[in-house]
């Protein structure tokens, strides 16, 4: 059964050049034990959805379509107290830069069992032993010792571990973590990375990732949610995603993601760059920059569909779905194949069928 239910999420930010519909129309739900990913390029709305789930939009950004509901109840329509007892106790976040999650005049440990006293009503006692056995557990050694240091003293690796232990002091049904591992060197991202595996392995909280490293998904996650420009294109568990992806965008990633046994000089990239949300392509977003485009993406707007009959999305979380009108490539080739930068996207799309190419 699902925990966490996000129906047609809109989420606008009112800017100077306009406004910005970073979320537009997100559907998804994640249930317990279960590890999903939501990926994208930056610009995709994946952290804005994220925010969007506990409330926390900055100034600028407000929800103003849809529904998130968390055990059946509509996060939108909670009073401030009932969204304060999910917030950390029911729904924990991690964020990107935990350098800046940490207050850096109170101790790391001090910070940790503050939370915990305030979501459980625990004494000072029990909070400090509890704090200091959730430092022990993700990793910080000689945890007594480091209660009493401040973030300056932490290193970014330990600081993300020490969010990670603030977000689990209240053990969480769901945790979001938002780009845990960007800004670590690879030996530090690869212990964070073990961290949370082992957390998904080891208890029933369920892992929202937000990355934009389809290398991440691919080590933790069971299913997958490709975002493009506010919208979820692509929906797959992961072993299909990256075996068979049935959306050029998620083509497009694939192919720009390195490989251990890579001997391409270059990585090809996705050409042009992300659109302005402000002023959106129409009908499919990626139809300015997919290699497959024909003339009616322009003016359709594809949804979410079985790629294989075209049927509409059914209620099933693990159905393999893509929002493309065209394409039905058969990645024999898998990520070997390569996503070519072109001029004219028709032309080029119609060469490919006379030549017999996967679309
Ligand atoms: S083929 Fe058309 S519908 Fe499919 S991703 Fe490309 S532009 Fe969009």
């Amino acid at each position: 059964m699902a925990l966490l239910e996000v129906e047609d999420l809109v989420v606008q930010y009112y800017t100077d050049d306009g406004v910005v519909r970073a979320v537009d129309g997100l559907s998804y739900e994640i249930r317990a034990g279960e590890t999903v990913g939501l990926v994208g390029e930056s610009g995709a709305g994946k952290s804005a959805a994220s925010r969007a789930v506990l409330r926390l939009l900055d100034g600028t950004g407000e929800i103003v379509g849809g529904e998130i509901r968390f055990r059946g109840r509509d996060i939108r329509e909670l009073s401030a107290d009932d969204l304060q007892a999910i917030r950390g106790n029911e729904i924990a976040m991690v964020f990107q830069d935990a350098g800046a999650a940490l207050n850096p005049v109170y101790t790391v440990g001090e910070q940790i069992a503050e939370t915990i006293r305030v979501h459980e009503d625990a004494s000072d006692g029990e909070a400090r032993n509890r704090t200091i056995a959730l430092l022990d557990r993700v990793g910080i050694p000689n945890p007594a010792a480091r209660y009493a240091d401040y973030p300056h003293e932490f290193s970014g690796g330990m600081q993300q571990r020490a969010v990670i232990a603030m977000a689990l002091s209240c053990d969480p049904a769901v945790l979001i973590c938002d780009e845990p591992t960007t800004g670590l060197d690879v030996t530090v991202q690869a212990g964070i990375l073990e961290l949370l595996a082992e957390l998904a392995a080891k208890s029933e909280t369920a892992i929202q990732l937000v990355t934009h490293d389809l290398g991440v998904v691919a080590e933790l996650c069971d299913r997958v949610l490709v975002q493009y420009a506010g919208e979820i294109v692509e929906r797959a568990p992961v072993d299909e995603l990256y075996y068979d992806p049935k959306h050029p965008y998620t083509v497009g990633l694939l192919a720009a993601t390195p490989r251990l046994d890579d001997d391409r000089e270059r990585l090809p990239t996705i050409p042009r760059p992300a659109p302005d949300l402000v002023d959106p392509p129409t009908g499919c977003r990626f139809h300015p920059r997919c290699p497959y485009a024909e003339d009616c993406c322009a003016s359709r707007r594809p949804s979410l569909v079985d790629p294989v009959s075209g049927r509409p999305v059914d209620g099933d979380p693990e159905t393999h779905v893509a929002a493309c009108l065209e394409y039905t490539g058969d990645l024999e080739a898998g990520l070997d194949y390569e996503v070519q930068i072109r001029d004219d996207a028709d032309s080029n799309c119609r060469e490919r069928k006379q030549q017999g190419e996967p679309r």
